[in-house]
């Protein structure tokens, strides 16, 4: 992390829409793509200014490719920000990001490799010429695939086939409910071993009673900009088109569970709060 030393995270849930419709998905309701509106640049980057702070904005949805002025507006903020995306790396803009972004400015491109969707759509080889054309352009890529219960006989042959060119495929655990059992925990030890899920992955949406920092070096964005703690606390922390206030000390987390530990999913932030506040 030496050389991308920024001092706060904005995850943002860019659009709710997307052009897949994975079956464990949340977040995509079923409405059409065509009127999905712009990132209004020159308010975001005049409040990110404002702030004082250099910032990781993070891109999830949805699918963030299909803002249509996605990598103009990334262009923007990687001037002087970095940022992260979490995408199905299907889209034609991927090849215009690639030509535009600097590398360096962008944390990671987490490609999550949905096989029946991307199969059932003929996106496949997409999907594969993106994540080819973006690590070969020294982008830091990686591809991950859910876990889903009702997927595990096939994820293996996944996996073989990405390895074949030149792709390795790592598993992620599956959040939720699926056949009447609650998720990572269902998963059976040899589950565990075969995918690959290392303890802390099933642990890690058990947070009550620790120490986060969403809120004070972290946010979650809603897709008209308005800024929270995390998907759990709606405290009110301002819009990125008007201004950011994030809070003075830490949450200890009350929530049963989180599907978006923020204190685990940017570690460098949550040391660097830690550090705020010495015993
Ligand atoms: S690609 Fe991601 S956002 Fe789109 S439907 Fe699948 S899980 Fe949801
Ligand atoms: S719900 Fe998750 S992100 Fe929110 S305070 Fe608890 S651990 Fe942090």
């Amino acid at each position: 992390m030496a050389d991308k030393n920024y001092d706060a995270w904005l995850q943002w849930n860019v659009t709710n829409r997307c052009n897949l419709e994975c079956e464990y998905c949340f977040s995509v309701p079923p409405k059409p793509n065509n009127d999905i509106p712009p990132i209004r640049i020159s308010e975001l980057i005049q409040t990110l200014n404002k702030s004082g702070k250099i910032f990781r904005i993070g891109f999830t949805g949805g699918e963030p490719f299909l803002i249509p002025n996605f990598v103009e507006a990334v262009q923007a903020i990687s001037e002087k920000h970095f940022i992260s995306i979490n995408t199905n790396l299907t889209l034609p803009s991927v090849k215009l990001f690639a030509e535009k972004i600097n590398p360096a400015r962008v944390i990671f491109v987490h490609a999550s490799f949905h096989y029946l969707q991307l199969n059932s759509k003929k996106l496949i080889e997409n999907y594969l010429q993106n994540f080819l054309l973006l690590k070969n352009s020294g982008f830091n890529i990686y591809a991950e695939e859910v876990a889903y219960p009702p997927h595990l006989g096939r994820l293996k042959k996944d996996a073989e086939y990405l390895k074949k060119l030149g792709i390795n495929l790592r598993f992620g655990a599956y959040y939720g409910f699926y056949d009447g059992k609650r998720y990572p925990e269902a998963y059976t030890a040899e589950e565990i071993a075969d995918f690959n899920l290392p303890e802390s992955e099933i642990e890690k949406f058990k947070q009550k009673g620790n120490l986060c920092n969403a809120g004070f070096n972290v946010g979650v964005v809603y897709s008209k900009g308005q800024i929270k703690p995390c998907f759990q606390y709606h405290q009110n922390l301002g819009n990125v088109y008007e201004e950011i206030s994030f809070n003075s000390k830490l949450i200890r987390c009350e929530a049963e569970y989180c599907g978006c530990p923020m204190n685990l999913y940017d570690l460098f932030l949550y040391r660097k709060a830690l550090s705020s506040f010495p015993d």
